[in-house]
């Protein structure tokens, strides 16, 4: 049997991965079994966004795996105290909370909301509520799927927990509208990426920031993906100069190698975490905190928020150099680019397939939409070499 029929026989089927079988990678170029070579413009979500097996990243595991891996954080280390300080000096916050995955630190950010929200402004525990956006993505445990908009992600997982309120993203009179009493915080995507890279009006971030200002509810943004340079800021929200007071992150944070996430906010909430009020056996263990840190000092030492920045205008202006009848729209920040194909002429999902064959790696959203989201290290050749094969494929699409 082969590897794709032997993984599809014993695996739920929770995926429908491109047909490839991918052997190895390094930096922006993958290798499939049989040789062939590919360049990555997916970077597994952000998760990748130093490259595939960076060196310092490699060396770093290495090093730590072989002297302290894992103690839980039933004892102090040498690691957590510098990985997390630096990350509060760079995200201009107090104090953090290490976790592993994405979807487990925005269940850390809805513990915390709502448990601020109860000692801060006397909120019933039973009648707290979050406002999130319509096509919110923020990952897939049983009370995050519980406020997706997806009825795909939902279908039968129920029943789920209450207390979200939604409103169309971008609009902020609708937060307005929506804010009562019994609001604890606006939980957002500051580039809503799995919904297919929708940017927000210019503002939308300022006025969410003064709402919840006004009515004393908590900002929380979840820059699991759009974090870390993915825009050409260190943080998507400092194209709008404020400061939530909880952000969520992840993927990158572990250098491409290893499951880290963390929140982050201010003194004021994340005081309402005490001993046993939360936790993970993995979290902030020694190996996490040494690749974390040393994943910080690449994207900063290797200056990928700028080349982010660069090149991603770069990416984004030859995309919409592009002349194609399939093309609806290119939107974008940074290196995060999102190509919205007319579903009448083409689906996303058939042009990632023809880019695969090219040896392009992309991914398709909702059938329309098409995601390149490189890793920050990639130059301007390599984005000339990917283009080249994107306008092939998009030319020959046209029907
Ligand atoms: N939040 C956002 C904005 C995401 O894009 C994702 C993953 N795509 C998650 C949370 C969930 O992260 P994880 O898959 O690591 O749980």
């Amino acid at each position: 049997m082969d590897c794709i029929a032997l993984e599809k026989s014993v695996t739920a089927a929770n995926y429908d991965p491109l047909p490839v079988v991918l052997r190895e990678a390094k930096g922006v170029w993958a290798r499939d079994i049989d040789g062939k070579r590919y360049l990555d413009m997916m970077s597994a979500y952000s998760a990748v966004s130093l490259g595939h097996g960076h060196p310092r990243i490699l060396k770093a595991m290495a090093e730590q795996a072989s002297t302290l891996a894992v103690t839980s954080r039933a004892y102090h280390t040498e690691l957590l105290g510098p990985f997390l300080d630096r990350l509060v000096h760079i995200t201009g916050l107090d104090v953090a909370l290490p976790m592993n995955t994405g979807a487990e630190a925005v269940e850390t950010a809805i513990k915390g909301a709502r448990r601020w929200g109860y000692h801060s402004k006397k909120i019933p525990q039973d009648r707290a509520e979050i406002i999130v956006a319509e096509n919110n993505f923020h990952g897939r445990t049983t009370t995050i799927v519980g406020f997706s908009s997806e009825d795909d992600y939902r279908e039968g997982f129920g029943p789920f927990a209450g207390g979200f309120r939604h409103v169309p993203f971008g609009d902020a009179q609708a937060v307005a509208d929506a804010i009562t009493g019994n609001t604890c915080a606006i939980l957002i995507e500051p580039i809503q990426g799995e919904a297919g890279i929708i940017v927000p009006p210019e503002g939308y971030l300022r006025q969410l920031r003064a709402l919840c200002d006004k009515h004393n509810v908590l900002l929380i943004l979840d820059e699991v993906q759009s974090g870390l340079g993915r825009t050409g800021r260190w943080f998507a929200h400092q194209h709008e100069n404020i400061k939530p007071d909880g952000l969520i992150l992840g993927k990158a944070l572990g250098g491409g190698v290893y499951p880290v996430s963390a929140l982050v906010g201010t003194r004021d909430l994340m005081r309402v975490f005490n001993p046993g009020s939360h936790g993970s056996t993995f979290g902030g263990n020694a190996l996490a905190a040494r690749i974390g840190l040393e994943a910080l000092a690449v994207i900063e030492e290797e200056h990928l928020v700028e080349r982010s920045a660069e090149m991603g205008a770069y990416l984004l202006a030859r995309l919409r150099d592009m002349r194609s009848n399939i093309v609806k729209d290119v939107r974008g920040r940074g290196l995060w680019v999102g190509v919205e194909v007319d579903p009448n002429v083409a689906s996303a999902r058939s042009i990632c397939d023809a880019l695969l064959a090219e040896g392009v790696l992309s991914k398709d959203t909702h059938g329309t939409v098409l995601r390149f989201a490189p890793p920050l290290t990639i130059t301007r050749d390599e984005i000339d070499w990917g283009m080249d094969r994107i306008e092939q494929v998009f030319a020959r699409s046209v029907h």
